[in-house]
């Protein structure tokens, strides 16, 4: 298969498991995870109907988001501060937020430029100590910080499951899906779960998200 088949086919799946799980497709963006891709690769996705493309590494994001200016650029890397220039702006949502100064930095930068940047709070719902993101009692303060700032707009949560147990994955969504209906009532924009990827985007979507982020299936030869 070429990358615009495994576009269309991870698509065409992901619509039926909308469907078995009562949701609509509509309600989940689907999300290309291009970083491991050239930009050929990217236009075949397109060809195939992609309009959502992740990346973790600004260099990467920049060259492909000012090459295809349509498409819809998210920041699902790890953040550092000098590189957040390169990200606000360019990502239409930056899916990996966790640490205030970053945000306060985010918000600078998107002041300057006169627009609000929407971001996602990265949590480690499953506590595995080689992941990165706000332990769940942490989302709050963050949340009540980035409150004041104007332009950083919070639009919900983002989380990576551990890899190799289903159950553990589902779990672990589900984890965010509560927190996330926990803080609604006060935080009614809250309405983004960033979480699924090629292993786990089924269990996902019966969990509830909103937003899938897959590599692999799309853009490896081995699938
Ligand atoms: C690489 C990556 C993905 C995509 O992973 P696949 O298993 O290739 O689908 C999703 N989210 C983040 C944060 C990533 O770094």
């Amino acid at each position: 298969m070429t990358t615009r088949e495994r576009y269309i086919a991870v698509d065409a799946e992901l619509a039926q498991v909308c469907e078995s799980a009562g949701r609509k497709r509509r309600e989940v963006t689907l999300v290309a995870v291009s970083k491991t891709v050239g930009p050929e690769d990217v236009a075949l996705a397109i060809e195939g109907g992609a309009c959502d493309f992740g990346e973790n590494r600004p260099d990467q994001l920049m060259g492909k988001a000012d090459r295809f200016t349509d498409a819809i650029w998210h920041f699902i890397g790890n953040i550092q501060s000098r590189r957040i220039r390169d990200i606000v702006g360019r990502a239409a949502l930056v899916h990996s937020l966790y640490q205030e100064r970053h945000a306060r930095k985010i918000d600078e930068i998107a002041r300057e430029r006169g627009i609000v940047q929407d971001v996602l709070l990265e949590v480690n719902v499953s506590g595995e100590q080689s992941k990165s993101g706000l332990a769940p009692e942490g989302v709050k303060a963050l949340l009540d910080a980035c409150a004041s700032l104007p332009n950083v707009k919070v639009r919900g949560l983002m989380t990576m499951a551990p890899q190799g147990d289903l159950e553990v994955a589902r779990k672990t969504f589900a984890g965010l899906r509560e927190l996330r209906d926990a803080l609604q009532g006060d935080y009614p924009d809250l309405t983004e779960l960033s979480m699924g990827m090629t292993d786990d985007w089924r269990e996902a979507v019966a969990e509830g998200t909103t937003i899938i982020r897959v590599g692999r299936a799309i853009f490896s030869e081995q699938f």
